[in-house]
């Protein structure tokens, strides 16, 4: 099954399905002499052979393993990669390839953005949140003053992802991906989100109905950064969430809780204040609560451990804020996402109901 998604500096496709890390020569858009891999430990233990094993015997592979983790964004890793993909003789005309999830994706297309002024490469994804990080083309490491401060726009030449890599996925893992999932379905598609409401425990989903979902997460992104590729418009409402998502993820030092997990707080969050934005709407907060529930993310016990006067510094550095206010992705209704400017003073009032309200 492929998916096309164009943008003004490139068209690619996304490929996805069932043992697709087998294949992987035979989905690129041309060819090539030389290819290196950039995985993490966790995954070159998994399915790096596999990537390897599926490359003919013309084409020189060369493979490099940073430790698995976000602490891998990092200057020094990006250097290692550079240093190494030098070594291995890596040429302009060549391929990198990230296997991985978005910490993989975003090192090593970041390389491949800046390798001899930009190499081409793909997405391998292997996890959940990678449906949403793996296309785009944002691609970024962390400097120790903030996340993605360092970064370019470069799309790939493909993504090629394998959904039985996802067998292996660990729970965390799952939620903190699937809550982009939902965020996905909650701006634009009100029967993927009744699909999301229905389904039953993470680890009970059939590779069908999980393939199913990433594709139309996919659909929605693609979309939404075809339109607006630079992030000066509607890309804004992918940020669904992440207000509060990275505000707390910050706080946690990047380590107590995964990205979406995060989110999905912020999400909870954005539900609420809309509920109180738009009274006449029907907006499915109780439904999402539900969902958060059954499916065991941290809610409360999460907004009990940090001080909201430190959250609502992090708040304040926000990409999207203009001037002295704060602006937050919030929903009119499923599917109608819309920005709304918040004073400091009446978002800290929010944020305390709010956690009274989920305590
Ligand atoms: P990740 O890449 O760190 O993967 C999570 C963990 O799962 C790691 O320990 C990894 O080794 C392991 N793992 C990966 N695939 C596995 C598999 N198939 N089986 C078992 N274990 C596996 O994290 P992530 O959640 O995929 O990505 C988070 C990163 O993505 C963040 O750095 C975030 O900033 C970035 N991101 C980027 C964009 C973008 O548009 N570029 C969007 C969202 C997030
Ligand atoms: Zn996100």
């Amino acid at each position: 099954e492929q998916l096309p998604v164009q943008t003004n500096t490139g068209n690619y496709n996304v490929y996805i399905g069932k043992g697709l890390r087998h294949q992987v020569e035979t989905y690129l858009p041309k060819q090539y002499n030389q290819v290196f891999i950039i995985t993490d430990s966790h995954i070159a233990n998994m399915y790096l052979n596999d990537v390897v094993d599926s490359f003919s015997s013309e084409v020189k592979v060369s493979t490099y393993t940073v430790p698995a983790g976000e602490n891998s964004k990092q200057m020094d890793w990006f250097h290692e990669c550079h240093t190494y993909a030098i070594e291995s003789g890596l040429e302009r005309s060549d391929l990198i390839v990230a296997l991985g999830g978005g910490v993989v994706g975003d090192l090593a297309g970041f390389v491949a953005a800046t390798y001899m002024r930009g190499v081409d490469y793909i997405q391998v994804p292997t996890t959940i949140l990678a449906h949403d990080s793996s296309v785009g083309g944002k691609v970024a490491i962390n400097h120790p003053q903030g996340k993605n401060m360092i970064g370019s726009f470069h799309q790939p030449q493909a993504v090629i992802y394998d959904t039985e890599t996802l067998d292996t996925l660990p729970g965390t893992e799952w939620r903190s991906g699937m809550a982009e999932v939902i965020k996905h379905a909650l701006i634009a598609d009100e029967e993927m989100l009744e699909q999301c409401f229905d389904l039953p425990s993470f680890d009970a989903i059939s590779n069908e109905t999980i393939a199913d979902l990433l594709k139309k997460g996919i659909h929605i992104k693609a979309s939404i950064v075809q339109e607006d590729e630079k992030e000066k418009g509607v890309r804004r409402y992918l940020n669904l969430g992440h207000t509060l998502g990275h505000a707390i993820e910050a706080e946690s030092g990047y380590s107590s809780i995964t990205h979406g997990e995060a989110v999905a707080i912020g999400i909870d969050f954005a539900l609420f204040l809309s509920a109180k934005q738009f009274p006449e709407a029907n907006l499915p907060n109780e439904a999402f609560r539900k969902w958060l529930e059954k499916h065991n993310y941290p809610l409360s016990s999460k907004l009990e451990e940090y001080n909201l006067d430190a959250l609502m510094e992090k708040i304040k550095k926000d990409k999207k804020n203009n001037h002295q206010q704060i602006r937050i992705v919030l929903l009119s209704s499923i599917g109608e996402p819309t920005l709304v400017p918040y004073s400091e003073q009446s978002l800290m009032a929010e944020l305390i109901e709010f956690r009274n309200e989920v305590r």
